[in-house]
């Protein structure tokens, strides 16, 4: 497991952030941003996008690509983790990034440091980084071009996972404490547990298995399936507590296919006791006899910035997601799929001027500019 290498990021320059900034925007509308319009929304004082531009693929935040049609750069995956890691920064978030502690298929989860020294995990959404390919040789409709929506589907899924980590933490379930969010970039608490899959012993495992069997049934009854319950993702401490974790896939009761997903939460718990403690019992949760939806989190989970429509949009590409999972369920890969035009990225709020995305309000000065960035990038 590697480190992500942040070193570069002290030295980087109010006008690099800029110009970074602008190519994020320019990626909505554009899988290759022409450095015109990269120079005319970031808007430089003085010029001289060029050489910045220059200077940043250099470094790897930007990539230079050419097609028939045009030649620009793209973002690279570092270039995004710059973005986020900057205002996590400038927000007294995450000062200093340690050890990769888990490795997902679609995740990266890193320890990071914050003000006060304290630990924290901070995962960091890849989606669209294996298995988009693929699937892109087997399904038609990725013929279109889409090479743009990795950007996109990474902070959906990191809005909705914050989104629903916050919400769960309210209601008092077992979740880690939510902390901040940026772009592709949950930061949470640091667990001090290990995924179940590591346990080989427990002293009570009918008591785990019950805190689980409760805990899949408590979720039902506020309308929630977890949908990837299974012995990655369930953390479990000293005293043999588990805490739940990964929700990007979580998915409400009214779903269509509700009971098939909650069965399999169940049938995952009932498999791994059976296999690891040899512990099996009659007693199971069953969707239609034992699930009295109480209470709704809809309002909790759209209050905490995952509205309905961003709901939407990540259903057009969940299913696909949630049947990957099946398929490789015992190795815990997750699997994304990827979903409409590039013109529907706007959906999830991103911002829409230069300033709200570098968060630079101080400098009212500049103000001025960000309408007329707004504007360029509409031409
Ligand atoms: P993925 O979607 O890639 O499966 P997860 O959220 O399941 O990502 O995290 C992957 C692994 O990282 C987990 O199995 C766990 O070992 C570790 N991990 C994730 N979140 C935390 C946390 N808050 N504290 C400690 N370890 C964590
Ligand atoms: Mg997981």
């Amino acid at each position: 497991m590697g480190k992500l290498d942040v070193s570069l990021l002290r030295y980087l320059s109010q006008e690099d952030f800029r110009v970074l900034t602008a190519v994020e925007m320019g990626m909505k509308n554009h899988e290759i941003v022409p450095v015109s319009l990269i120079a005319s929304i970031a808007n430089l004082k003085h010029g001289g996008t060029h050489k910045v531009v220059r200077e940043l693929s250099k470094h790897r935040l930007l990539a230079f690509e050419r097609s028939k049609m045009n030649q620009g750069y793209r973002l690279t995956n570092r270039g995004y983790d710059y973005l986020a890691l900057k205002v996590l920064a400038q927000r007294d978030i995450v000062l200093s990034v340690g050890n990769q502690i888990g490795v997902g298929k679609e995740s990266d989860i890193y320890i990071v440091g914050d003000t006060e020294g304290e630990q924290l995990a901070m995962k960091i959404h890849r989606l669209g980084r294996t298995s988009f390919r693929q699937l892109k040789n087997k399904r038609d409709y990725h013929a279109k071009r889409n090479t743009v929506s990795w950007i996109y589907l990474s902070r959906l899924a990191a809005t909705k996972e914050f989104a629903y980590m916050k919400a769960l933490y309210a209601r008092g379930f077992p979740v880690p404490k939510p902390v901040e969010c940026n772009r592709h970039c949950v930061v949470m608490e640091l667990l001090q547990a290990y995924p179940l899959q590591q346990i080989h012993e427990l002293e009570n495992p009918g008591a785990v298995y019950d805190e689980l069997m409760n805990l899949i049934l408590k979720l039902a009854n506020h309308g929630l399936i977890h949908g990837d319950f299974n012995e990655f993702n369930l953390m479990v401490d000293g005293n043999d507590h588990v805490t739940m974790i990964d929700f990007p896939q979580m998915m409400s009761t009214s779903h269509k296919n509700a009971r098939h997903y909650f069965d399999r939460d169940v049938k995952c718990v009932r498999d791994f006791f059976l296999r690891r403690f040899e512990y099996e019992t009659d007693e199971y949760p069953q969707f239609d006899v034992h699930v009295q939806k109480e209470c709704s989190m809809d309002k909790e989970i759209a209050a905490s910035g995952f509205s309905r429509e961003d709901n939407v949009e990540m259903e057009k590409f969940s299913d696909e997601f949630r049947h990957q999972i099946e398929s490789d369920s015992t190795e815990n890969q997750n699997s994304g799929d990827e979903s409409g035009d590039s013109e529907e990225n706007n959906a999830n709020s991103s911002p829409t001027n230069l300033e709200d995305a570098l968060e630079v309000h101080e400098e009212s000065a500049e103000s001025e500019e960000a309408q007329n960035v707004q504007d360029k990038d509409q031409q």
